[in-house]
């Protein structure tokens, strides 16, 4: 049940990322371009700084595919989560939520959907996954004890 919340919490979380991406394209296509590598180099990024010391990340990934994306880097040693675990995952999910929202304010169709699903996938992440994920070296988990 927890894996339907993860995959729903993804697509909703991809979604807004998205429609940054399109307000980004209306203005620019390099815009976009940026933006688009942007996206695909935090998901990579917090897959290898956070996933990769999951200890289900390869079994029972809570959101389905950032786990299995940790196969694409060298093994690491499992161990407990630092600080700059946690610092890095933050700043990229910051960065590629400030970084659209200059241009998401010339549509506000595409800010308001903007908000909106990243504002449910972070309900559903609150509400419905960290309830039952099975990290529990992550600081999130309310499995933890
Ligand atoms: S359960 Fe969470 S920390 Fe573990 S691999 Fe999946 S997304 Fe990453």
């Amino acid at each position: 049940m927890s894996r339907t919340h993860g995959l729903i919490s993804i697509l909703l979380f991809t979604t807004s990322l998205l429609l940054g991406l399109t307000a980004l394209i209306i203005e620019s296509p390099y815009l976009g371009l940026g933006y688009g590598f942007l996206i695909i180099a935090g998901t990579l990024g917090i897959s290898f700084f956070y996933c990769a010391k999951c200890p289900v990340r390869l079994t029972r990934c809570s959101h389905i595919i950032v786990g299995p994306l940790t196969r694409l880097f060298p093994e690491r040693q499992s161990d407990q989560y630092g600080k700059l675990d946690y610092t890095v995952v933050i700043v990229i999910l910051l960065f590629l939520i400030i970084s659209p929202q200059y241009w998401l304010w010339n549509n506000i169709t595409l800010l308001i959907g903007f908000w909106t699903t990243l504002l449910l996938a972070g309900l559903e992440i609150n509400r419905f996954v960290c309830t039952r994920c099975d990290n529990t070296r992550c600081i999130a988990c309310k499995k933890r004890t």
